[in-house]
């Protein structure tokens, strides 16, 4: 499989190099050059087998089976130490449980294969790489995390001061070793906008070896497309093909729903849904997209006003906003609708859900309005336990304490205080 960009000015790539590039020569998102079908059986054989062994299987169909069966193994099982369940919830609709890893949110399934890859394709290259990464809450502690001691890697993890609450900002500022976290003076817009500046600065490149970990990274995207097979292979035998619903920010989960879809998952529609940063269902329902500062919500992890994966998402259907609509629905819904399912929800079925779950909740019940008929899949992003105030606000009970995040969250924080000044940026990477 070669790695192509979505502004077809730069050479093929190969996943190794496409992996350190982070964004393509020419400015654009490294792509699959190839997306297609796997054959059937493949795809029937995923039925009742665990996360791993599919991740494992698409990995060598995808990767042609350049990495051998051992260190593959090895990579499956430092990545996925957890299981990724499909929940029932009420007559029709099933939750994706993405939230079982260490920082329990989806993010460690991308983050954790990343690292993993890094740790692989590393071993023979003596410079040591920094990786940078912007974050609104979870990215963060999940690439934190995932490449916390990787030998010949270093993580700068930028954050926005006031915007990532104080649960999610422990599991990455507390690390120490080779983690560092710096505490940005603006939005999460303006941590993305430093981090692309830099990975334009071609002079700042040649004297400090960076890679990206944000989901721009085609590494993140990789496994991000398996558990959608996972999710269709534990539904009821027999079921229709299901609405999948994703709650969006920067929409890299759902490109790889979209790139799953190409590669033969069986689904009806797609849903993407938004708080009121929703510059991607307006651009479905007028065909303009216009970009615009985000507005802190509740689901921060989703609160983007320019999300980086458009760009692949335009780039797979060649621009074709009427071609997009036939596979995405999109809707977008505020904090107290959010707020209403998490209490309804608990309130009917007992199941706790956080705010940006709530969102791909409300997703799907909008989608299966539109799709009768269908089984109905959302994706939930994180564990409630990441967000205690506002889900005992909303179902009158503090949300259960997982094992190991109470170790996660005590120890130092250590942070640097970092201007919106790319010279001032700049700088500080290079001393
Ligand atoms: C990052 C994140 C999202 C949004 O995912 P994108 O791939 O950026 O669209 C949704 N929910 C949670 C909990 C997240 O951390």
């Amino acid at each position: 499989m070669r790695f192509v960009s979505t502004r077809g000015q730069a050479p093929p790539a190969t996943l190794r190099e496409a992996l350190l590039a982070g964004p393509a020569p020419d400015g654009g998102l490294y792509v699959p050059e190839d997306l297609r079908p796997l054959p059937p059986d493949t795809i029937a054989h995923f039925h009742g087998i665990s996360f791993q062994a599919v991740a494992y299987e698409l990995t060598h169909y995808l990767l042609n089976r350049t990495i051998s069966p051992g260190a593959m193994e090895d990579i499956m099982e430092t990545a996925f130490p957890f299981e990724i369940p499909l929940v029932a919830i009420e007559e029709g609709v099933w939750a994706l449980e993405l939230f079982h890893g260490p920082t329990l949110a989806f993010k460690d399934v991308g983050a954790r294969f990343m690292a993993r890859l890094f740790a692989y394709y590393l071993d023979s290259q003596k410079q040591p790489v920094t990786i940078l990464v912007a974050t609104s809450g979870d990215t963060g502690s999940a690439v934190a995390q995932a490449f916390h001691n990787v030998p010949g890697i270093d993580v700068q993890v930028l954050f926005p001061s006031e915007q990532v609450s104080e649960r999610q900002r422990m599991m990455f500022t507390t690390l120490e070793g080779n983690v560092t976290a710096l505490e940005v003076q603006g939005t999460f817009d303006d941590c993305q906008a430093l981090v692309r500046q830099a990975f334009a600065d071609l002079e700042l490149r040649s004297r400090r070896p960076l890679a990206s970990a944000n989901s721009i990274n085609v590494g993140r995207l990789l496994p991000q497309m398996f558990y959608y097979f996972h999710a269709v292979a534990q539904l009821p035998p027999g079921s229709p093909p299901p609405v999948i619903c994703v709650p969006s920010g920067n929409f890299g989960n759902l490109t790889a729903g979209l790139m799953a879809k190409r590669l033969g998952l069986p689904v009806q529609r797609f849903v993407a849904a938004t708080n009121v940063n929703d510059v991607v269902p307006e651009y479905l329902r007028t065909g303009e997209y216009r970009p615009r500062p985000s507005v802190h919500t509740l689901s921060n992890a989703m609160d983007v006003g320019d999300p980086s994966n458009f760009e692949r998402i335009t780039w797979l259907y060649g621009n074709d906003v009427e071609a997009l609509r036939r596979d995405l629905h999109g809707c977008a819904f505020t904090d107290e609708q959010a707020r209403g399912a998490m209490a309804d929800v608990y309130r009917r079925r007992r199941y706790v859900l956080e705010p940006h779950s709530a969102t791909g909740y409300l997703g799907i019940r909008q989608g299966l309005g539109l799709h009768s008929g269908h089984p109905g899949v959302f994706l939930a992003t994180a564990d409630p336990a990441k967000f205690p105030e506002v889900v005992r606000e909303a179902t009158g009970e503090g949300p259960p304490m997982p094992h190991g995040l109470a170790s996660a969250t005590t120890g130092i924080e250590q942070t640097v205080a970092m201007p919106v000044e790319y010279d001032l940026f700049k700088s500080y990477l290079l001393n």
